[in-house]
C-alpha cells in the first residue's frame, strides 16, 4: 500500500497492461457472471503479479448482445457488474496498490437499445434524431440495401426499419453506427470521457478506432468488409478514412487537460499508415496485432519486432505487444496446431488431433518472454499468465457470440477465448464464484487454477510474475534495442543488458559465454532448448 501512482507522464510507455475481460473474471455475487465485485477482491492478486495497469472490457449498461460492445448507456454500469460508486470504490483501491485503470470506450456504435437510437426509430425520416446514426433509403424502389457493404460479425451492414428507410452497422444489426460528422454526437463522447476522467479513470481504449468515419457516398465496395482483409489503403469507403484524426486530435486535447492519461487505440490498418493516429497529437499508442497474426516462425517474428521497434522510434511512441485477446484464439492452443493451418478456420473444420497441447503450452511460455522483454508496453490478456488454453469445442448451445448464428454458424466466434477464470482446483465454477459459470470450464482449467500456480516455482504464473519483476528492474525507463540476424532459426535481440534468444529451430542451442537470467525451460549447462526462451547477461 502507499504505493499510489506517483510517476507523471510516461507510465503507459512501458507498463505491463492486464486485460480484463469483467465478464469471465471473478464472479463476486453467486450469479455465475463476473463482476466488479469480484475484480476488487482480487486486485491482490494483480499486484503479486505485478502489472501496472488494467484494460477492462466494456462494463456499461448493456443488454449484452455482443458481449458489452453494444453499449445502451455510457454513464451507467451494468448491474450485473456492479454501480458506478463501486468503479469509483475500485479505481481508489487500484490505485491504492500503484495499478492503473483504462476503461473501453466503444464510440462508432451504440446498442439498439441507447436511448438515442430508440428516440430514432420513433422519430420520422430526415428528423435530427436519425441524423445520429446512419439511415438511408435504399436503393431501386428502397427494398435494396444503400450499398453492398457487410457486417464484420456477417451479412449486410444494412438493417430495415419499419418506414422502409435502412440503418447502418458495421456490427451486429444491435450496434447502430453513429453518425461521427454529427456535431451532437462528437459533443457526447466528449462529456462521457469527462464524466469517467472525472473520476479518476487512467485513459482509455477506443474500441475500432478506425471505423468512424464513413464515405457520405456510401458507394459499393469491391471487396467484402472482413475487417481484416479489407482495403487498407486508406481509400475504403468506412475503414481508416482520413477523417478520423480530427476526431483523435479533438480527444488529445481534452486528455490534456487532465493530468497523465492515455489513450490506446484499437485500429486494424496498414503498418504505413498506423503511424498517423501516433502522432503527438493524437494517439499515445495504438495495438500493434502483428506478433498476434505470426506463425511460430523466427523470420517472421524477427521482421515484426525489428520494423515495429523502428516504427515506434521514429514516431515516438512505444510499440505495444499483444498476443491475445478477446477477440481472437489463445495463443497457448494457437501454437499448438501445426504450422500454416488457418486458427480462424480450425475449430470447425479440424481435425482436433492436429492440437498438441503441450507443445502450444512450450511456446506460450517463451511468447510471454518475448511479449515481456521487449520495448513498449505490454498487454496480457486474463488466463495468459495461467497458459489458458481456447475453448474451441464450447457446445453449440452455450454460445453467445454473435458471430455464430451471423455466420450461419459457420465460423464457431470467440467465446472460447472468454471461459471464465479458474481460481481454485474445486467448486462449481473452480472458484470463480459460487454458481454455474455462464460459459462452462472445461476438466483441464482444474490443473490449472490460480491457487495451483501461485504455489508452484514452475509454472506459467510464477514465469510470469518473475518475468514482469527483472522486466521493471532492467527494461523499463528507455534503454536500447538491437536485433541480430537470425541463424538456425534462433530469433535474438538484446534490450538494455539483456540478452533474449528464443529457439524457433529444430536443434538445441548453446548460450555461449552468458548468464542466465530467467527461461522458459529448464537451461542446463546454457543449452536453451527448442521452443525455449532465455533471459541472459554477459
Ligand atoms: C471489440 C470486439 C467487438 C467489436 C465491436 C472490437 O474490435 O474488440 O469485441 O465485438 O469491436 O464493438
Amino acid at each position: 500500500m502507499g504505493n499510489e501512482p506517483t510517476q507523471k507522464s510516461s507510465w503507459w510507455r512501458d507498463g505491463v497492461v492486464y486485460q480484463v475481460y469483467v465478464r469471465s473474471f471473478a464472479d463476486g455475487n453467486g450469479d455465475g457472471t463476473g463482476d466488479i465485485a469480484g475484480l476488487r477482491d482480487r486486485l491482490d492478486y494483480l499486484q503479486a503479479l505485478g502489472v501496472d495497469a488494467l484494460w477492462i472490457n466494456p462494463w456499461y449498461e448493456s443488454p449484452l448482445r455482443d458481449g458489452g460492445y453494444d453499449v445502451a448507456d455510457y454513464r451507467m454500469i451494468d448491474p450485473r457488474f456492479g454501480t458506478v460508486e463501486e468503479v469509483e470504490v475500485l479505481i481508489t483501491e487500484a490505485h491504492e496498490r500503484g495499478i492503473r485503470i483504462i476503461a473501453d470506450l466503444v464510440p462508432n456504435h451504440t446498442s439498439s437499445d441507447h436511448a438515442w437510437f430508440v428516440e430514432a426509430l420513433n422519430s420520422p425520416k430526415g428528423s435530427p434524431a436519425r441524423a445520429r446514426y446512419h439511415f438511408l433509403d435504399g436503393k431501386g424502389d428502397g427494398s435494396e440495401p444503400p450499398s453492398n457493404w457487410t457486417a464484420v460479425f456477417g451479412g449486410s451492414a444494412w438493417e430495415q426499419v419499419d418506414d422502409g428507410q435502412w440503418y447502418l452497422h458495421l456490427f451486429d444489426p444491435s450496434q447502430p453506427d453513429l453518425n461521427w460528422e454529427n456535431e451532437e454526437v462528437r459533443a457526447e463522447f466528449d462529456a462521457v470521457m469527462r464524466f469517467w476522467l472525472d473520476r479518476g479513470i487512467d485513459g482509455f481504449r477506443i474500441d475500432v478506432a478506425h471505423g468512424l468515419i464513413k464515405d457520405p457516398e456510401f458507394p459499393d465496395v469491391e471487396k467484402a468488409a472482413a475487417i481484416l482483409e479489407a482495403d487498407r489503403s486508406g481509400n475504403h469507403p468506412h475503414w481508416d478514412r482520413d477523417g478520423v484524426h480530427e476526431i483523435n486530435r479533438r480527444w488529445r486535447s481534452l486528455l490534456n487537460e487532465y493530468d497523465d492519461r492515455m489513450m490506446v487505440a484499437e485500429a486494424w490498418v496498414a503498418a504505413d499508415r498506423l503511424p498517423l493516429y501516433l502522432r503527438s497529437d493524437e494517439y499515445h499508442q495504438s495495438f500493434n496485432f502483428d506478433l498476434l497474426e505470426a506463425s511460430w516462425d523466427a523470420e517472421e517474428f524477427a521482421e515484426i519486432i525489428g520494423r515495429s521497434v523502428a516504427a515506434a522510434e521514429a514516431v515516438g511512441a512505444p510499440s505495444t505487444w499483444v498476443l491475445s485477446n478477446h477477440d481472437v484464439m489463445r495463443h497457448a492452443t494457437r501454437y499448438g496446431l501445426p504450422h500454416g493451418m488457418n486458427w480462424r478456420k480450425w475449430p470447425m473444420v479440424g481435425p482436433a488431433s492436429a492440437l498438441d497441447f503441450e507443445l502450444g503450452q512450450k511456446r506460450a511460455r517463451a511468447a510471454g518472454l518475448v511479449t515481456l522483454s521487449l520495448p513498449g508496453s505490454a498487454y496480457v490478456y486474463q488466463g495468459e499468465e495461467l497458459g489458458l488454453p481456447e475453448v474451441w469445442d464450447l457446445p453449440e448451445d452455450v454460445l453467445d457470440d454473435p458471430t455464430w448464428e451471423r455466420s450461419g454458424r459457420t465460423e464457431k466466434g470467440r467465446d472460447g477465448s472468454r471461459v471464465p477464470i479458474p481460481w481454485s482446483a474445486k467448486g462449481p465454477s473452480l472458484g470463480f464464484g459460487d454458481s454455474e459459470p455462464w460459459l462452462p470450464q472445461p476438466p483441464v482449467f482444474a490443473t490449472m487454477a490460480v491457487a495451483n500456480q501461485t504455489e508452484d516455482p514452475n509454472s506459467m504464473w510464477s514465469l510470469y510474475r518473475d518475468a514482469i519483476a527483472l522486466r521493471r528492474e532492467h527494461l523499463c525507463g528507455g534503454h536500447d534495442f538491437e536485433i541480430s540476424p537470425v541463424k538456425n532459426g534462433v530469433l535474438a535481440y538484446r534490450h538494455g543488458p539483456i540478452f533474449v534468444h528464443v529457439n524457433m529451430g529444430t536443434e538445441p542451442f548453446k548460450l555461449a559465454g552468458r548468464t542466465v537470467l530467467l527461461s522458459s525451460d529448464e537451461v542446463d549447462e546454457l543449452v536453451l532448448p527448442v521452443g525455449a526462451c532465455s533471459w541472459s547477461v554477459d
